[in-house]
């Protein structure tokens, strides 16, 4: 099992191809204490979402490690990582369902007022409250049709903080957020501070200015890494 005590993260050498291409991810290598913020940009297709997807373990490292709290990601059980981390993807799957029941996907016995709180940290409560007459119980419609890209954003992020977990990824993906979203987005991570490590996936360097540590990747390799004003 994985006692995650104060989510630091690392990656050690890692290389990474997927089937038998060549490599996506190349000798990266960071340290990032717990409670920090991790950002990384880059172009499309230069390796981001990869990163994240060896850190849940959705696969393995072809060399290298990648560590949490000093221990390596295949030395402990699936379900005690997974229940450490929570990533909101960049195309985020919402059931066509309520908005509660979206938020609450993961932790089913939350209360009305966990979700509440959790809506509040991702700045969507004010939008369910007051642009759907039905509030929480609005049905989002086939794929969260009923909801802007941002609000669906904004509704997984929230089911991400309400399971509190110790290691939140917010992955921006490729449709540029709108610049008020991303304000918003950037407040969340801010108030976060300190309860979580925060990784958070953008394109531009400006949306991660506030990040304690930067990564520039190019082509599956960090070009470039630091704070904000080092770069
Ligand atoms: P974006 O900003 O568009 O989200 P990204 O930086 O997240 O891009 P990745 O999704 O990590 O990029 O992709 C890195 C490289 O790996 C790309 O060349 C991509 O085509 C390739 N790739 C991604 N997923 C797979 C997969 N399942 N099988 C094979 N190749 C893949
Ligand atoms: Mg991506």
């Amino acid at each position: 099992r994985l006692a995650v005590t104060n989510g630091a993260l690392a990656f050690d050498n890692v290389t990474f191809s997927y089937a038998t291409g060549a490599p996506v991810l190349r000798n990266i290598s960071f340290d990032l204490p717990g409670g920090r913020t991790l950002a990384l940009v880059g172009a499309t297709g230069s390796g981001k979402s990869t990163l994240v997807r060896l850190l849940v373990r959705f696969y393995d490292p072809t060399a290298g490690r990648v560590l949490i709290d000093g221990a390596d990601v295949t030395a402990v059980t699936l379900h005690s990582l997974r229940s450490a981390i929570a990533v909101v993807p960049q195309d985020c799957v919402l059931f066509n369902e309520s908005i509660r029941y979206n938020i609450r996907y993961g932790r089913p016995y939350a209360s009305d007022g966990e979700v509440e709180a959790a809506s509040r940290v991702a700045h969507i409560h004010e939008a369910i409250t007051r642009r759907f007459p039905e509030g929480y119980e609005t049905v989002v419609g086939e794929r969260g049709l009923r909801l802007s890209g941002g609000e669906k954003q904004r509704v997984a992020f929230a089911r991400a903080v309400l399971r509190r977990p110790k290691i939140l990824v917010l992955d921006e993906g490729t449709s540029a957020l709108d610049s008020l979203t991303e304000r918003m987005i950037q407040e969340s991570v801010a108030g976060l501070r300190q309860q979580c490590t925060t990784i958070l996936v953008a394109h531009r360097l400006s949306t991660v200015a506030d990040a304690d540590l930067i990564l520039v990747f190019d082509g599956g390799s960090v070009a470039e890494a630091g704070s904000h004003a080092e770069l």
